[in-house]
């Protein structure tokens, strides 16, 4: 066998398997056809972590209750910002009856940290509160974090500790022979003693046809917005209209706020919706509005197959990230018992030390810069981000191949100018570290060339 265990598909979820089982004495490779893991996560860079308490799903809620917990102390393993601001839940129904079953459910859940509260402790929980309510529900648990540095970390610590990921692939077949699986990709014929297939819709022949998850998908306008002056909104607030309508705002960065609309699409008055929570909101202020789907099915892991040797991941929710970690430990004791592995003795379960200036002292930024001039050498003036930073990213175990692979793990571009100035820059180094003409420099997938052709022969671009 070429492998003992294949996993298909590099999103968080993949990711966070591959973190688990590298821990153990097993030949493991991930798949994954994109040029870079975590490729579809959603557009907006920081993700909520829930809790548990908004769910209407009781599976997905105690998911989430295992997985906030799980995350945190990853998110501290690994260096990532997790910042648990809290959440404000309010209810355009004033009969409250909705309000009190989401309590009693959250109190049936076990979850902690979460209470119904009045007018006043609401205004001075969130003084700048343009919305009236009587009531809210607050969850000082929800948080949010960078999901795509988590699933990077996971990725690296888990290629640190033997995993092969094979970048660029894409998976066309599994079939099943003795003793195993031979998995078919575009580039490449694999066998396997074990497949944990993680890829959602997947259009190749599916070993696994048990377990479904109902599907309840609806479209979400997002809107990016600058804050505004006077909008000092820390929490995510979420305003149920009614069990089919609702927003969200979430505080994406330090200087912009996310606004999830998920309305059916004969509800009108669509276009004030906004600005019931932010007042201030100007349509100049508006940096991007695009429409995702909105997944609420059940996630799952469908081991009926087990004892062939087959796992998959079943479902789709917009609290992925959040049960990520959760689904990747439950695979885990699968796995363990059924292929009876043993822990290695060397595993290294730390992530290799990332220097984030914007997070560090001056002198701790002097020390690193006498080390190493790059580290000096400013390239976005928004974030204050560093040529040794970008270096770093791209020579990193996973290294960033791509401009959008820079932008994520280092946060340049993402500041006022979009990265107009720096994505430049940005494909030069690349191109440099890579060994590669600026021309073949992508922004994110094989088909996303930038720079198409020199207009002019100068000697460099
Ligand atoms: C608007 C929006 C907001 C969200 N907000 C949150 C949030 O606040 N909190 C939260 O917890 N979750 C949130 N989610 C959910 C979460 O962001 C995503 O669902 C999840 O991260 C999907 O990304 P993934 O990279 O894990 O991709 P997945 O789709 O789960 O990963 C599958 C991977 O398999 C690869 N693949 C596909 N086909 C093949 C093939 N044939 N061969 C090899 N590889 C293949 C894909 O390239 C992909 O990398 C949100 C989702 C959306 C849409």
């Amino acid at each position: 066998m070429d492998y003992d265990v294949l996993i298909l598909g590099g999103g968080i979820i993949g990711c966070a398997v591959a973190y688990e089982l590298s821990k153990y004495n097993i030949n493991i490779a991930l798949i994954e056809k994109g040029y870079d893991v975590a490729n579809d996560i959603s557009f907006a860079n920081t993700a909520v972590v829930y809790d548990g308490s908004e769910s209407s799903s009781s599976k997905m809620a105690l998911l989430e209750k295992r997985g906030i917990d799980i995350i945190r102390k990853h998110c501290k393993k690994v260096n990532v910002r997790y910042n648990k601001i809290g959440s404000l839940r309010l209810f355009l129904d004033e009969s409250g009856e909705l309000l009190n079953k989401v309590y009693s459910d959250s109190m049936e859940r076990g979850i902690d940290g979460v209470r119904i509260i009045d007018s006043d402790e609401l205004y001075n929980v969130e003084p700048s509160l343009n919305l009236k309510a009587n009531k809210a529900i607050y969850s000082e648990n929800t948080s949010i974090i960078s999901p795509y540095n988590l699933a990077v970390s996971y990725a690296e610590i888990a290629v640190d500790n033997g995993v092969n990921f094979r970048l660029e692939e894409e998976v066309i077949d599994i079939k099943t022979i003795s003793k195993g699986f031979r998995v078919t990709t575009n580039k490449n014929k694999f066998t396997c003693k074990l497949v944990i297939n993680t890829i959602p819709n997947e259009s190749f022949n599916d070993m696994c046809g048990n377990v479904t998850s109902e599907m309840k998908n609806k479209k979400v306008k997002c809107i990016i917005v600058k804050k505004s002056i006077g909008d000092n909104l820390k929490k995510i607030i979420i305003e149920d209209i009614d069990e089919e309508n609702s927003m969200i705002k979430v505080p994406i960065s330090e200087n912009e706020n996310l606004i999830g609309i998920k309305i059916s699409d004969n509800f009108s008055a669509k276009l004030e919706l906004p600005e019931r929570i932010l007042k201030n909101i100007k349509k100049e202020s508006i940096v991007n509005i695009f429409t995702e789907v909105y997944s609420e099915n059940d996630m799952l892991i469908d081991d009926s197959n087990l004892e062939a040797g087959y796992i998959k991941v079943v479902g789709n929710h917009y609290a992925k990230i959040s049960v990520a970690p959760a689904i990747a430990q439950d695979i885990e004791k699968k796995v363990k018992v059924s292929m009876n592995i043993t822990k290695k003795k060397d595993y290294i379960d730390k992530k290799r030390e990332t220097y984030i200036f914007r997070e560090m002292t001056k002198d701790q930024i002097n020390r690193i810069i006498s080390l190493d001039k790059r580290y000096g050498n400013i390239i976005c003036n928004c974030n204050n981000i560093s040529e040794g930073e970008i270096i770093d990213s791209i020579r990193r175990p996973l290294g960033a191949r791509t401009v959008e692979g820079v932008k994520r793990r280092t946060g340049i571009g993402l500041g006022n100018c979009n990265g107009s100035s720096c994505n430049i820059k940005i494909i030069k180094i690349l191109a440099r570290e890579m060994d590669k003409s600026v021309l073949d420099i992508v922004d994110d997938s094989m088909d996303s060339q930038i720079l198409v052709g020199r207009i002019k022969e100068f000697n460099e671009i």
